[in-house]
């Protein structure tokens, strides 16, 4: 993939990368979150929220690492699987921080 200027970047390969994997309309919102003013850890999270790559249990049932059932579930509310959607959007104890 080339970039607008007809010449091959790490950049471009990138963005190639991350729009295939995405599609535009996250890598958008993706763009934008670097350009807020807030402190590099939490644009990196951001960020790895948005391309899944946040360690959850999820992620390591998605590598073959062998978890008994209750390793499994989520160490706050432990009633459910530990995935990105659960810990950010519907862990009742998470739910009771973000309020
Ligand atoms: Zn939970």
């Amino acid at each position: 993939m080339l970039d607008g200027t007809g010449v091959f970047t790490v950049r471009s390969a990138y963005n190639a990368l991350l729009t295939q994997a995405l599609g535009t309309q996250q890598i958008r919102f993706t763009c934008v979150v670097w350009k807020i003013k807030i402190p590099p850890k939490v644009k990196i999270f951001i960020w790895r929220l948005f391309v899944n790559a946040l360690p959850t249990k999820e992620q390591l049932l998605n590598k073959n690492v062998a978890l008994q059932a209750y390793q499994q579930r989520c160490p706050f509310c432990n009633d459910a699987l530990e995935t990105i959607h659960h810990v950010i959007f519907s862990c009742c104890y998470v739910d009771r921080v973000w309020k």
